[in-house]
């Protein structure tokens, strides 16, 4: 099966790797030292639509009407095998594409694998319904609800953490038995289009239920969210993105969730233990080269700790290790890419413009290895207002905000576009409670920051997005009831009696 090599990779359409039918390639590149390892094809309109018409026709196939919900779920839990067996390959492939630290990416593989098995036990949950009274009618009338999945996914992701964020999306489509086609980001196609070849070589994964098209987002991606043949549109990426990515299911009144982004609020009252929170700070924004969606990239503090806080969450950034992923003793490796690099160093100069101190960092680390570095970095004077504090950076800059009382930090929490996530520091428990009903984000975290759970659900309140993954929520995005009337009684109908 297939023309995969070490670094040139087809698509994976149909259960088989398939040349595109265009000739423009996608080069990709180890961020750490620049060097170009990989390329993939920039999947064409025709191949996109031959990966859709596969799936269609997979999902309709009477192979995959064998997999009934015991066999999906031997199927989801094969494939954590899989991940498991192939999880120091799997993981290089990530750092290799992304730069994220080789143990982030391990540990990212474990979450992989624990994912397919928390949705390979709800299979079961899938098919059940429930029966419903019919109230005023005849007793023998009665209904039943039943779960069906939608038919064929279209799924769409980002660079920051590749697999992990599409088996958000697939362990739940496979869950509720639909087909399935992923466009993964042109900057980290590869380690998408190696697992799909891993489960077709290792589980019972029936042709065209899973498929990797690799290519731009205005071609390949714009043309999977636009496609009729598509019945759910599952995106995670920017809000920018993820508007047109909506308006595009919306013009199909396809059914779509959209993961988006964040700028997010990490909130340290007095009260808090300053050591833990400070380690929260670090982890918020710091670890994962500040390149994650829940990154906490503004940091409130309050007044009469401010000063302090400052210049112990300073000693510990001073301290941080930048450097190659794949050494144990790195802390943060390099942003994913050279223009996303850029675009931090651009922001850290806005901030300046707009009135901000850059208390540390700001600039490249002295002989970096590659232009994808950029120092962890402190921003002090600013104003929630200012631009650095209101858009996500995506890159290891912290936004430090002083507030005055609780009814302030709030106010500043809220004051922002988004709602993913916010972390509350405080060891009064009245106040935590408070405070985790006031801020308007999906994910509020007390006295820690970035933990996330397979049964535990995930997604972002106002711009940062639309539906939920992981947990029961993440299921139900991938499944539609089907309600059925039942007459039993055998009796003739009055034409003319009905209600609605
Ligand atoms: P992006 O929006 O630029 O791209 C995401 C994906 O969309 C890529 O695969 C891209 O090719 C595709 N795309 C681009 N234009 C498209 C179009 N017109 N139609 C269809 N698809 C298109 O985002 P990114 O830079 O890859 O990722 C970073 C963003 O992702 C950040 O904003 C981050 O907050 C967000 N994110 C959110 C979550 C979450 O769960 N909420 C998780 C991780 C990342």
């Amino acid at each position: 099966m297939g023309n995969c090599t070490m670094d040139e990779y087809s698509m994976h359409i149909g259960g088989e790797f398939t040349d595109s039918t265009g000739d423009d390639r996608i080069p990709v590149r180890n961020p750490y030292n620049g060097e170009e390892w990989a390329s993939v094809p920039s999947g064409t309109e025709e191949d996109i639509d031959r990966a859709v018409r596969a799936a269609n026709a997979a999902f309709e196939s009477d192979a995959w009407a064998e997999f009934t919900q015991s066999r999906r779920r031997e199927l989801l839990y094969d494939i954590a095998d899989v991940v498991e067996a192939n999880l120091e390959e799997l993981a290089r492939l990530e750092t290799k594409q992304n730069g994220r630290l080789f143990t982030e990416t391990q540990g990212q593989m474990g979450h992989v694998a624990e994912y397919f098995r928390y949705f390979g036990r709800l299979c079961e949950a899938v098919g059940s319904g429930r029966t419903n009274p019919v109230d005023g009618t005849k007793a023998d009338l009665f209904n039943f609800t039943k779960k069906e999945p939608y038919g064929v996914v279209g799924a769409i992701t980002p660079w920051n953490v590749p697999i992990l964020l599409s088996a958000w999306k697939l362990a739940p489509a496979l869950a509720a038995g639909n087909a399935f086609v992923h466009k993964p980001s042109e900057q980290t196609p590869v380690s998408a289009l190696r697992l799909a070849e891993l489960i077709y070589e290792e589980t019972e994964m029936p042709d065209g239920i899973y498929n990797v098209v690799p290519g731009d987002g205005e071609v390949a991606g714009a043309t999977l969210t636009s496609h009729s043949g598509v019945d759910k549109v599952a995106f995670t990426g920017s809000t920018a993105v993820g508007r047109e990515v909506a308006a595009s299911a919306g013009r199909n009144l396809s059914a779509v969730s959209v993961e988006l982004g964040g700028k997010n609020p990490n909130v340290i009252f007095p009260s808090a233990n300053i050591e833990n929170a400070i380690n929260g700070v670090m982890r918020g924004i710091f670890a994962s080269t500040g390149q994650v969606c829940m990154a906490g990239s503004r940091v409130l503090v309050h007044e009469a700790i401010h000063d302090e806080f400052l210049d112990r969450l300073l000693d510990n950034v001073s301290a941080i290790e930048v450097g190659d992923p794949m050494d144990p003793e790195t802390d943060i490796g390099p942003m994913a890419f050279r223009d996303q690099c850029e675009t931090v160093k651009e922001y850290i100069g806005l901030g300046e413009e707009e009135g901000a101190t850059i208390a540390y960092g700001g600039d490249s680390p002295e002989g970096a290895p590659s232009e994808c570095f950029i120092e962890p970095t402190v921003l002090t004077n600013v104003d929630n207002d200012m631009q650095v504090a209101q858009e996500e950076i995506f890159g290891p800059v912290a936004s430090v905000i002083p507030f005055e009382d609780e009814a302030e930090a709030v106010a500043l929490a809220n004051d922002i576009d988004y709602g993913l996530a916010a972390g509350v520091w405080t060891e009064d428990m009245r106040q935590a409670h408070r405070l985790a009903d006031d801020i308007r984000a999906g994910t509020v975290w007390i006295n820690q920051y970035r933990i996330i759970a397979p049964n535990v659900p995930f997604g972002g309140f106002k711009d940062s997005g639309i539906g939920r993954e992981s947990g029961l929520e993440g299921l139900k995005e991938y499944y539609q009831t089907k309600s059925v009337y039942m007459d039993l009684s055998g009796e003739v109908t009055d034409p003319f009696a009905g209600e609605y």
